[in-house]
């Protein structure tokens, strides 16, 4: 049977960071499922179709294909065989994508993938509802998070490295609408798994994060 890393958390948390750390150090595969949801919004906002609208993006998930794989390191996300992992982390896609998110067809089509895939491979995988919907078996569960400031101030410097104009304020103003869409929506909405270990970053480094995570599987295998 394969090992399962489970990680959820809110947006900012240092899920993807953290979990790409420790799928390195334990040689096992790291998987972004934000970005498969990231890839099926760009599908609907190229085409169009008004996240809002439930019904034509349920009908559109029909004509989508989303694959991954690991170029040096890096997930790689394809929609309908086209590399997208340029296009989805803007703040457009990430609205989009916690809007769709929340819907039914939405989420069967990308639980059945993330399924799939933690059947045979060793893996580390983050998201929302990793633990306490998609891989409910999951050997270590851990629930990530921080507080908004944090969350807020760590975008906020990533954005001013990357040389964009933005306003910490209105960064922590879309966190707490984000955590609000994730956190409240009808299926599989964000919350701790009864058996994740939680852990808060607000005050650690990303060393000691990955440290905590590495000891949990050590537990757990001994
Ligand atoms: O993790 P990331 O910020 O890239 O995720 C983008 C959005 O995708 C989240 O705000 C959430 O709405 C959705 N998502 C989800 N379930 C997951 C992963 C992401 O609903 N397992």
């Amino acid at each position: 049977m394969a090992y399962n890393i489970a990680v959820d958390g809110p947006a900012g948390a240092g899920k993807s960071t953290i979990a790409k750390q420790v799928a390195e150090e334990l040689s096992y595969i790291y998987v972004d499922t934000g970005a498969m949801y990231r890839a099926m919004a760009l599908y609907f906002l190229r085409k169009g179709i008004s996240p809002e609208d439930e019904a034509s993006v349920s009908a559109a998930c029909e004509d989508i294909t989303v694959t991954l794989s690991t170029e040096n390191g890096e997930q790689q996300v394809f929609l309908n065989g086209e590399n997208v992992n340029g296009y989805i982390r803007t703040e457009e896609v990430g609205k989009a994508t916690s809007t769709v998110s929340a819907y039914a067809k939405v989420r069967q089509k990308l639980t059945q993938l993330q399924r799939e895939m933690a059947a045979t491979t060793d893996l580390i995988m983050d998201g929302r509802d990793i633990g306490t919907c998609v891989l409910p078996e999951a050997q270590v569960k851990v629930y990530l998070t921080a507080s908004v400031e944090t969350r807020g101030k760590r975008r906020f410097l990533e954005l001013q490295e990357k040389g964009e104009n933005c306003e910490l304020e209105q960064i922590c103003e879309d966190i707490r609408k984000r955590d609000e869409q994730d956190m409240n929506r009808k299926i599989s909405p964000l919350k701790q798994a009864e058996d994740a270990v939680l852990i808060d970053s607000s005050f650690m480094t990303i060393d000691e994060v990955v440290g905590r995570i590495l000891e949990l599987v050590k537990e757990n295998c001994s």
